[in-house]
């Protein structure tokens, strides 16, 4: 009896810590550039969020986050009663200051909140956030530019703001687009997907952003004990800084991951997935002692999505559908009937849990190469 309640406890703590481990969000690097993971939109107890700014900073380091912000209303100030804050910076300054040498970078933001149009937007790498608070909203966005901000526009979809859901572009949001003072775009915020904001993203060149927007506890909204995680915006940049961050969100270098789909670029979604999908090794499979023309392809999966690939090859597969689920972190075999032994050939599949624009998914082949 003492055994197996000895086995009880170290089989309890070794799922404890492989959940532990498995909430880190983990995609590996592109060509040229690191995956930054980040989470550009948050609140605190400084607008109307439920916590201190350093419990955001520790579920950002469980969660394997790199990059964050704390983006408070500037507007909306729901507990100043009781937390009264005459300055604006400091939910940046008390998560910078928690942060200090634990290698997270902390991104001083700002929500400008408006009522639509021009709505919500999110200023980033700002200096001062009380400059930010202005009568009209054009003058907010005038020195957060003038700060040398990225600004993006939160939850265009928004039902709170917009009751058919669909984000619209308005001829105040045309003002703000001359004027360089919107330079990206929601298209996932909590649990909302924005299509046509995909569209937009797409038409006019902004950088396609997924964020949490959270208010409560990471946890609670994304249910991490039960294997969900929060919206993040995959950075692909130069170097792991503030400025290589910066450099990457102006130009464009970002894959939304939400609800286990990667939505972005085709330039940057096919070399997310094929650094994440690699051939460990391929060859033929025996029957007894007789060789077979089933080549058996062992395809690892080194990121955290789980990818759903439609088989679009010459050949089919003897040991599953058209449809394959390869899951996270994973070595999965495909078993291809190639018909005549083949020194090598070629794959390819449609991404169907990757998106670039409406309806429309990447595909991407895979060079097989068959052992000797
Ligand atoms: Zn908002
Ligand atoms: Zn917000």
């Amino acid at each position: 009896m003492k055994l197996v309640i000895t086995l009880f406890f170290i089989i309890a703590q070794l799922l404890k810590l492989s959940a532990q481990i498995h909430r880190k969000i983990e995609f590996p690097d592109i060509a040229g550039y690191h995956t930054l993971i980040s989470d550009l939109h948050q609140h605190t107890v400084f607008s109307d969020g439920s916590v201190w700014p350093d419990i955001r900073v520790k579920e950002a380091i469980f969660d394997g986050v790199d990059v964050i912000s704390l983006t408070e209303h500037l507007e909306y100030q729901p507990h100043n009663k009781d937390i009264p804050h005459p300055d604006r910076n400091r939910s940046y300054q008390l998560a910078k200051e928690y942060a200090k040498n634990k290698g997270i970078i902390i991104i001083h933001g700002a929500e400008i909140t408006r009522d639509l149009p021009p709505g919500h937007s999110n200023a980033l790498f700002i200096n001062d956030a009380n400059k930010l608070v202005q009568e009209n909203y054009i003058d907010a966005f005038r020195e957060a530019k003038k700060q040398g901000a990225f600004i993006f526009w939160n939850h265009p979809n928004w039902i709170g703001q917009n009751k058919q859901g669909i984000t619209q572009l308005t001829p105040t949001h045309e003002v703000l687009l001359e004027e360089g003072l919107l330079n990206g775009i929601e298209v996932t915020n909590e649990n909302s997907f924005a299509d046509r904001a995909l569209t937009i993203a797409n038409e006019i060149g902004l950088t396609i952003l997924a964020t949490s927007d959270i208010h409560e506890l990471i946890d609670w909204l994304f249910d991490i004990p039960g294997g969900g995680h929060r919206p993040v915006t995959l950075v692909f940049a130069k170097e792991r800084s503030e400025i290589g961050v910066k450099d990457a969100l102006f130009d464009g270098r970002t894959v939304a991951w939400y609800q286990n789909n990667l939505i972005g670029q085709e330039k940057y979604l096919i070399p997310l997935i094929k650094s994440s999908l690699t051939v460990d090794t391929a060859y033929y499979q025996m029957y007894g002692n007789t060789k077979t023309q089933i080549a058996n392809v062992v395809i690892s999966n080194q990121s955290d999505a789980t990818y759903l690939i439609n088989n679009e090859s010459n050949f089919s597969f003897y040991n599953t559908t058209n449809v394959v689920q390869l899951n996270p972190q994973t070595i999965t075999t495909l078993s291809v009937k190639t018909i005549e032994s083949l020194s090598s050939f070629e794959l390819k599949f449609e991404i169907l849990n990757a998106i670039y624009a409406k309806n429309k998914h990447p595909k991407v082949r895979l060079e097989i190469d068959i052992e000797h």
